[in-house]
């Protein structure tokens, strides 16, 4: 374990928290932009460097406060493009970030937690258990760390919270980070290019859609209680109905959908008759759909189905009008793929 300072980190505040902190220093607000400027448009952590600030304040504050940054470990690269960044936390834990190539643009998919509790059968985070909760500096900081020091970074236009661990199981964090992300004197990045992935706590989803706008992505991966109960224990404490109710009245942003995922698992939720289900299932949610082959790992059991079954499965979403895409398992070869991260050093 490090040793670090116990000082406050203006990283875990929002501009709001910092300008209280400020003025109870008996300093004028309008510093907390200042300061937040650096810290997010510059890349900058040391108050020496914040030169529109007095010699006098940087001094002070330089023993009251600290900015921290997250250190990258590591970055692999898949035979696709795709890239996967290794981050390690002052206690030593590790987490990842995976970096998306799209057409004209990097898609930085980030963790909120290092690894998770919720235990679906079917994702190796699961598998490994919950280490902690990410605090917003954390989870901010995997898009400052790209965007001050890879290539990648100045082409970064969209953030999904789809990496390590369950947003809406660590709340206010989470909520808090994308109140820093989308500042106007953040990183920058629009509400609308931001999507927070649940498994499904559908009082969080709730509360999400009241306390910000962004998009909702939901893993949904089976068409009845039964079948999802089976692969996801949270079904059990939110089932189908208030899941699809609270994703019904989710205020999306202006002419977004909500996007279901569904992992398609060989001979457990693949067939015709469960794309039916799922299309009356959903009857009047606007929605589409992104169907994710499953990724095979070696400690499992389940199996992807064949491309035949796949796109059978499509069509069938597809005549029942859903936008209804087929994502490409993307890195694979360095357990990159949805479901793979599991917060681990090249052995
Ligand atoms: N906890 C959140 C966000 C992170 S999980 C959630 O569950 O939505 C990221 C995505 O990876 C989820 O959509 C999940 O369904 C998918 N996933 C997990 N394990 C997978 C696997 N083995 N193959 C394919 N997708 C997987
Ligand atoms: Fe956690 Fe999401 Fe994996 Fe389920 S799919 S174990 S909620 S990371």
């Amino acid at each position: 374990m490090k040793s670090y300072s116990d000082k406050p980190d203006l990283s875990n505040m929002s501009l709001e928290e910092i300008e209280d902190f400020i003025s109870h220093l008996g300093k004028e607000k309008y510093r907390a932009r200042q300061i937040m400027k650096w810290m997010y448009r510059f890349g900058i952590s040391s108050f020496d460097e914040m030169t529109n600030l007095s010699k006098v304040f940087r001094e002070e504050i330089k023993e009251l406060a600290r900015i921290t940054s997250l250190p990258i470990e590591e970055i692999q690269e898949s035979i696709d493009g795709t890239k996967k960044v290794l981050f390690r936390l002052e206690d030593d834990s590790l987490i990842e970030s995976v970096l998306i190539r799209e057409k004209n643009h990097w898609t930085q998919c980030v963790s909120t937690q290092a690894g998770c509790a919720m235990g679906c059968k079917f994702c190796l985070t699961g598998r490994y258990g919950l280490k902690r909760n990410l605090l917003p500096s954390e989870i901010v900081g995997q898009i400052t760390a790209l965007l001050f020091n890879t290539p990648e970074g100045k082409d970064m236009k969209s953030i999904v919270m789809m990496g390590m661990g369950e947003p809406l199981a660590n709340y206010e964090n989470t909520l808090k980070a994308i109140k820093i992300i989308t500042s106007d004197v953040g990183p920058g990045v629009s509400k609308r290019k931001i999507t927070v992935s649940t498994y499904g706590i559908t009082p969080m989803i709730r509360r999400l859609g009241e306390e910000v706008s962004v998009n909702l992505a939901v893993s949904l991966n089976a068409p009845d209680d039964e079948k999802r109960t089976a692969l996801m224990p949270v079904n059990k404490k939110y089932p189908l109905k208030e899941l699809i109710d609270a994703c019904r009245e989710y205020p999306m942003p202006r002419r977004r959908m909500i996007t279901f995922e569904y992992i398609l698992i060989d001979g457990i939720n693949d067939s015709e008759e469960d794309a039916k289900m799922l299309t009356s299932l959903l009857r009047g949610v606007h929605c589409k759909f992104n169907l994710i082959p499953f990724n095979e790992f070696p400690e499992s059991d389940f199996k992807k189905p064949s491309d035949k079954k796949i796109r059978a499965f499509q069509n069938i979403l597809i005549k029942h009008h859903y936008t209804t895409m087929v994502r490409p398992s993307k890195g694979n070869d360095i357990l990159a793929a949805c479901g793979q991260l599991s917060g681990r050093a090249r052995e």
